[in-house]
């Protein structure tokens, strides 16, 4: 395994058969950079390229990194770990998607050369929930009015009234 280059070659890559490793920091994507505030955590990326049906560039990868965002309820950090993995088929007609295997994403037209950072950073950005919250309760729990309080007792009053009658 080695670095990833600059630029992916994706023609070349494909025929060459390469496979790539490399660990970035978040501050090395500028787009991801300017929505996140762990700057400085790793970014693993794994690219593998090959030819699939003797004529179409792929690339199959993974990238793993975690995201400092702003709850979006109760507006302090939340780290999200992402993992977006693809499998993307380079097509130049439209009607070469059909001879291929069903999982991959087909991507017409595409350049033949082009940054490893902008193509890492779109995969990553599509991966980013749109509105990030903690998994637990965090605001709407310690803001319960009353009234919710009364509200979500009521199916227990309700058990508790069913017992009683039973009873009888
Ligand atoms: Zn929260």
């Amino acid at each position: 395994m080695q670095g990833i280059p600059t630029n992916i070659k994706l023609l070349s890559f494909a025929k060459k058969g390469l496979i790539f490793s490399q660990t970035y920091t978040v501050k090395d994507f500028p787009r991801i950079k300017d929505i996140v505030s762990n700057v400085d955590d790793p970014v693993e990326v794994k690219l593998n390229f090959y030819i699939e049906n003797n004529k179409i560039p792929c690339i199959e990868g993974n990238v793993k990194l975690d995201v400092a965002l702003d709850c979006q309820r109760c507006l302090k950090e939340v780290k999200l770990h992402l993992n977006p993995a693809f499998k993307l088929a380079f097509i130049i007609h439209e009607n070469q998607a059909e001879d291929l295997d069903p999982g991959f994403e087909t991507i017409l037209n595409a350049s033949e050369e082009f940054s490893t950072i902008e193509f890492i950073t779109d995969e990553v950005l599509i991966s980013v929930p749109m509105i990030p919250m903690h998994s637990h309760e965090c605001q709407s729990y310690k803001d319960e009015s009353p009234v919710i309080k009364q509200k979500r007792k009521n199916p227990f009053a309700v058990l508790e009234q069913l017992k009683n009658s039973n009873k009888e």
